[in-house]
């Protein structure tokens, strides 16, 4: 059997070992992609923190793909591969000063090992004046580091990586049996799916190995520590804006605010500015396509995570390759 997954971002990567450890291990597994090393993937800080809006097509599946997502990096957390593979566990506060619901998550409780109400003195540990918060416990996935471990498991596994645009799923037919379309933002113009929609972010990564813990305030603000003593300072949510040019006010803001919570940050040397666009859909797409178009080739999108698909594509992963099974079996039945 062939099968082409298209996109080599965290979710492209995640669905093809997924593939690999599931009865298609046999199959001859080809990954393409525009680009394997800039991607929106890179950008992300990689905290697991689920956002309330995150949505599949039931509550139940949601669920599932939040908790297999999670045990699927925590195992990994727990094995010796934990460093190369850039995953940690990380603790934070997030503080408001308007909303008590601002700091209220629906998917975390009972899933991580630490979720609580802060307490009025952990208000004084940042700047600002705080009448909210809640401290948790949780995973981060560095993909600077993730991605090109699960690269090298897929190579050691004969997985093929080919930098090659693919401008219509009709072309790979009928040379694949089975396609996964992986493309985050890039369905939009693949599938034709007005419902997917940008929305750029712009963060700072700063050296400033003394901070240990996660922050977020009001206003999109955050201070994120990751591995080497770098921080991810953001940050800003801009709709159905798709620039990749690194804007100095928004960089301004950003250290401002960021400064402001955790004043030591001052110190702290920027290294590097990064954009990214999250592919955002009020319902992320993780289903099969059927299309005359098509031939016998199946498709199974698994596209659309916003600014979650670090966290979750383990989880959505699984299910794209359920539907692939499905696929098979009724295609056997024929
Ligand atoms: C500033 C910022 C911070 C974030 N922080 C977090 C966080 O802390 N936690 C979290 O979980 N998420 C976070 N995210 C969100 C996360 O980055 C995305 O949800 C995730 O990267 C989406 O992964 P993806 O594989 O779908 O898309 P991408 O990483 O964009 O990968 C898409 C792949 O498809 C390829 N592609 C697209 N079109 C085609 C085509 N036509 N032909 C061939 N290849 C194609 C691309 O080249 C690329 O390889 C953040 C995002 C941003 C911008």
């Amino acid at each position: 059997m062939k099968i082409a997954v298209i996109g080599g971002g965290i979710v492209g990567l995640t669905t093809s070992l997924e593939l690999k450890q599931s009865e298609f291990r046999n199959a001859d597994i080809t990954i393409f992609a525009s680009s394997f090393n800039d991607t929106t993937s890179h950008v992300a800080a990689g905290l697991f923190r689920v956002g309330n809006a995150f949505s599949g097509p039931t509550e139940d599946v949601t669920r599932k793909w939040v908790k297999d997502a999670y045990e699927y990096y925590d195992n990994i957390r727990k094995s010796p591969e934990a460093a190369i593979a850039g995953i940690t566990e990380v603790s934070g506060y997030i503080f408001a000063k308007s909303n008590p619901n601002l700091v209220e998550n629906r998917w975390l409780p009972g899933l991580v090992p630490v979720y609580r109400k802060a307490k009025i003195d952990e208000f004084e540990l940042v700047g600002g004046e705080w009448n909210y918060g809640t401290f948790f416990t949780t995973l981060l996935t560095e993909c600077t580091l993730h991605l090109p471990w699960t690269t090298l498991k897929l190579q050691e596994t004969g997985v093929k990586l080919i930098e090659k645009k693919i401008n219509s799923i009709n072309e790979l037919s009928p040379s694949f049996d089975l396609v996964i379309n992986c493309t985050g933002m890039g369905a939009r113009y693949l599938c034709n799916d007005r419902r997917l929609v940008p929305i750029r972010g712009q963060v700072a990564k700063v050296k400033a190995p003394w901070i240990k813990t996660c922050f977020y305030g009001e206003l999109d603000t955050y201070i994120i520590p990751g591995f080497n003593g770098i921080c991810t300072l953001g940050g800003v949510r801009s709709f159905e804006s798709e620039s990749n040019v690194i804007c100095p006010h928004e960089y301004a803001a950003i250290r401002e605010r960021c400064n402001k919570l955790v004043p030591s940050l001052a110190k702290g040397e920027t290294i590097k500015h990064l954009t990214g666009i999250r592919p955002h859909r009020e319902t992320v797409r993780v289903e099969p396509e059927q299309s005359p178009s098509y031939g016998k080739m199946k498709v199974v999108h698994n596209y659309g995570h916003g600014g979650y698909g670090v966290c979750t594509a383990p989880g959505t992963a699984k299910y794209a390759v359920h539907w692939a099974k499905e696929f098979q079996i009724s295609s056997s039945k024929l």
